[in-house]
């Protein structure tokens, strides 16, 4: 692994000191990331002077709202050639954009990726009862993160194996320093040619693999085995999904789901009266909103070999529906089936783009 190895200092220090540095150089024209406000709560900003970084959240205890991989797909889809922009991201977030970019939805041409090693991300709820309390979830975090406590975490977070991403331009690793400095891993040319201009000096560095990987290994096992048994057959699943108001909350903020209209949001589904009254007597009951477990299956027809197993779908659900186990368990057994990690190569093509008359035949029977 090739890198420079930044001793000694706090890692946000030594994140913002980079950053400031390739702004005074015209490296970048602008990044985007946390910023804080004076209340404590923290918001998705596109920083474009020196001067405001030292409002920077670096090293985010939350993923709010959107995904930054949605962010970044906003600010370059309308073929944005402009300055290059650095974006802090989350391994989930890096691979979200990685997949994007495969379906036109990004522009990497200007973008840096640089991604931050994480162990996991509070609940926004969690996260806003804990400044509320007076309690700062950064600092919070980072205690975790060095001690490897992580049940206050999402729950997709507990069992999330990459603490660092497998494609990115930079890698910032900090957690095994304990707080005492920052490895920059320049994991791609972009990344490497970045840190020589500002005129660090890459060289080898060992790689260390965090050991809390393998204990969520086994729990991650622990989670899709209860995940088939909640889901197994249409009636759990119809149980499962009783309490969702199809409020499409979880569409709204998935990274991956980025069409402009959705066809579940389509006039076809805003049937007239008429079509109630003579379903209702044909079905012995009829369950409202319609279209609900129609929207769950489509929606994982068309992204979950593309899922990055982020868990935001369940952050943002009002009804607290446990989507990560339907998603996680469907993004696990669908890529398994095609060999197929999202977010892990930007030229690795993806199965839904990519059809071949002999695929799968134990289930198509070679028809
Ligand atoms: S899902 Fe993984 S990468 Fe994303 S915030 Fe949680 S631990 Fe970090
Ligand atoms: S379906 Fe859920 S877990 Fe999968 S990418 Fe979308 S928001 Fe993340
Ligand atoms: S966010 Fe929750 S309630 Fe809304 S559509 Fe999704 S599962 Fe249903």
């Amino acid at each position: 692994m090739k890198g420079v190895f930044i001793p000694e200092r706090d890692p946000r220090d030594a994140i913002r000191f980079m950053l400031r540095q390739a702004m005074e150089k015209g490296l970048l024209g602008g990044i985007l990331g946390y910023r804080r406000k004076n209340s404590g709560l923290i918001y998705p900003y596109l920083f474009t002077s020196k001067e405001e970084l030292s409002q920077l959240v670096p090293i985010s205890p939350v993923i709010s709202g959107y995904s930054m991989a949605t962010l970044s797909s906003w600010i370059t889809t309308n073929g944005y050639s402009g300055e290059k922009i650095a974006v802090l991201l989350k391994p989930c977030e890096t691979r979200a954009v990685i997949e994007l970019s495969k379906f036109d939805q990004v522009s990497l041409e200007n973008l840096l990726l640089m991604t931050v090693e994480c162990l996991g991300t509070y609940h926004v709820l969690d996260f806003i009862d804990m400044i509320e309390g007076g309690e700062s979830p950064e600092e919070s975090l980072l205690k975790s993160y060095y001690s490897r406590e992580d049940d206050a975490f999402r729950e997709a977070c507990k069992i999330c194996m990459y603490s660092k991403a497998p494609y990115s331009d930079l890698n910032l690793c900090f957690i095994s320093l304990g707080g005492k400095g920052l490895v920059v891993e320049t994991s791609s040319e972009k990344g490497y040619h970045l840190m020589e201009k500002l005129g660090f000096s890459v060289q080898e560095l060992e790689d260390e693999a965090l050991e809390v990987i393998d204990i969520r290994k086994e729990r991650r096992k622990e989670f899709l085995e209860k995940s088939r048994q909640d889901l197994a057959g249409p009636e759990k699943i119809n149980e499962f999904f009783q309490d969702c108001i199809n409020c499409h909350n979880c569409m709204e903020v998935c990274p991956i789901c980025f069409c402009e209209e959705c066809f579940f949001d389509a006039d076809r589904y805003e049937y007239v009266t008429r079509r109630f009254l003579n379903w209702s007597p044909k079905e012995g009951t009829f369950p409202l909103p319609e279209a609900k477990i129609q929207f769950h299956l489509g929606r994982a027809l068309h992204m979950s070999t593309s899922c990055i197993t982020c868990g935001l779908c369940q952050q943002a659900c009002p009804k607290q529906i446990k989507l990560s186990e339907f998603f996680i368990l469907l993004a696990e057994e669908n890529q398994a089936l095609f060999d197929y990690v999202a977010g892990r190569d930007p030229e690795e093509k993806p199965p839904i783009r990519e059809f071949y008359e002999e695929e799968l035949e134990e289930y198509t029977g070679g028809t």
